[in-house]
């Protein structure tokens, strides 16, 4: 049986081991932490905007199952400011879910280990090689390492190591495979000539705000708009040049925390709040963070690792490597990584079988958008930019210029069915 290897467990390399799957191999997916949804494992805003789109069209394409295991951790539905067509998940249930369709699915997943290097044969990958010195070989590859820190660069671009997921002081670095085939990457620049992007929310253990709390975000609905006070983010311009989604400056995110329910409790847009300011606000007298641990001071700095990538999500003169999520270019989000993971296993999976790769094309959302970005990170402004289906860099409403936003799966299964592509991750 030919065999696609996906590397890094978040939920790109999760969509891709489905994607790949979904196309008859046998997957192997490397992780190097002890869970899957690497950076996304406190996400919990999914299928908002112009995600709402690609979203169906990875349903219409085949890709059913990863929507079907964060479905069953469907919580509040919602709309946040500027954000509609979505819901809030819980991020508890949905890892367990997403491993146990995994498992289901037939996917062999190595957790707690890393792969350190990639053997090659010519411009093709013939094997990576993992911390504990085994081997994998394989037909095909998807990187899928995303793009934050490690430690040395948290500290050089950001604020230091503040104990995000990743947990690399105990895990180790991030290892790029892309950048170990002799590729070179590229990492995002931003307003302060520094470079990358600091996530953009922190969360809170709901056990330690107040039951009177969570029975209002019960009634809202899973947000609640509380009021910001003065000085909980008391270095607001450094604040706002830093945080990955520039989207999110808009009135009521400066104004009020917005606070989800995604199993722990979320400051959206606000990669840190003043832990001392935060305990002054009656709901909050027991905050205890829980991403990052060390909360109120930063948070880790991603966008350090794009690869250069065709739309049908090759990685340049690297024929048999693929990539999805942050890796494959400044892209962000959660529904953003498992689309582009699933279009990426499904391409790796057709090279391993001598199968024509799908490019999609410009009448699909997602077609469009990756195309759009790549154009976009060309130019000098673009690359300035962050870019995600829901709002950031623009995407969303070009979309929407273009003509290709819509929530209704019956335009997105025509659109599709004109090009011959309804399961197509499939046929
Ligand atoms: C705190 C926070 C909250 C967020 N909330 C939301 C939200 O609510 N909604 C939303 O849409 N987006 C959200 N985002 C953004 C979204 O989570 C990310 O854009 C997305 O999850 C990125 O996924 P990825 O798989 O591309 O990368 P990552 O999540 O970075 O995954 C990469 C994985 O690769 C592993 N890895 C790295 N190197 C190796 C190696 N050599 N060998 C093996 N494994 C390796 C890492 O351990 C990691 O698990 C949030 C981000 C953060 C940080």
């Amino acid at each position: 049986m030919k065999r696609v290897v996906v590397v890094g467990g978040g939920w790109a390399g999760c969509g891709a081991s489905v994607g790949a799957r979904k196309r008859g191999v046998e997957v192997v997916l490397v992780e190097r932490t002890s869970n899957l949804l690497g950076v996304g494992f406190h996400g919990g805003m999914h299928a908002y905007n112009g995600r709402h789109t690609i979203m169906l069209e990875a349903k219409a394409l085949g890709g059913t199952e990863i929507f079907e295991a964060v479905e069953s951790a469907f919580k509040y539905r919602v709309d946040l400011p500027h954000q509609k067509y979505g819901y809030l998940y819980d991020n508890f249930k949905a890892e367990g879910a997403v491993r146990r369709m995994l498992e289901r699915m037939g996917v062999h997943v190595h957790f707690e280990r890393t792969v350190t290097d990639a053997l090659m044969q010519g411009e093709r990958i013939r094997a990576v090689k993992l911390n504990n010195g085994e081997i994998i070989e394989g037909d095909a590859f998807v990187d899928a390492t995303g793009g934050a820190g490690p430690e040395r660069l948290c500290k050089e671009y950001g604020r230091g190591c503040v104990l995000c997921i990743l947990r690399c002081p105990h895990y180790g670095p991030r290892i790029s495979l892309t950048a170990k085939t002799g590729v070179k990457e590229t990492m995002a620049r931003r307003g302060d000539g520094k470079f990358g992007g600091m996530s953009n929310s922190c969360a809170v253990d709901r056990e330690s705000v107040t039951p009177e709390f969570l029975e209002e975000m019960k009634n809202k609905n899973g947000c609640v708009l509380v009021p910001a006070p003065e000085g909980i983010a008391e270095d607001y311009g450094y604040f706002k040049k830093v945080r990955t989604q520039q989207y999110y400056s808009q009135d009521e995110y400066e104004t009020y925390l917005v606070t989800v329910d995604v199993g722990a409790i979320k400051f959206v847009s606000r990669p840190y709040v003043n832990y001392q300011v935060l305990r002054e606000i009656p709901a909050f007298r027991n905050a205890h963070f829980v991403d990052p641990i060390v909360g109120g001071r930063g948070q880790a700095i991603r966008f350090l690792a794009q690869a250069p990538r065709l739309n049908t999500l090759q990685v340049k003169e690297r024929p048999n490597l693929f990539c999805a999520g942050e890796k494959a270019g400044y892209l962000v989000g959660i529904m953003d990584a498992k689309v582009t993971g699933l279009l990426a296993g499904n391409n790796a999976a057709r090279v391993a079988l001598g199968d024509p790769v799908l490019e999609l094309p410009r009448r699909t959302a997602l077609g469009e958008g990756l195309a759009w970005i790549n154009e976009e990170i060309q130019t000098e402004a673009g690359q300035y930019k962050k870019y995600s289906f829901v709002g950031t860099g623009g995407l969303y409403q070009h979309l929407i210029d273009q003509g290709l936003f819509t929530v209704d799966p019956k335009v997105v299964e025509e659109r599709l069915g004109e090009h011959g592509l309804l399961n197509a991750f499939t046929a």
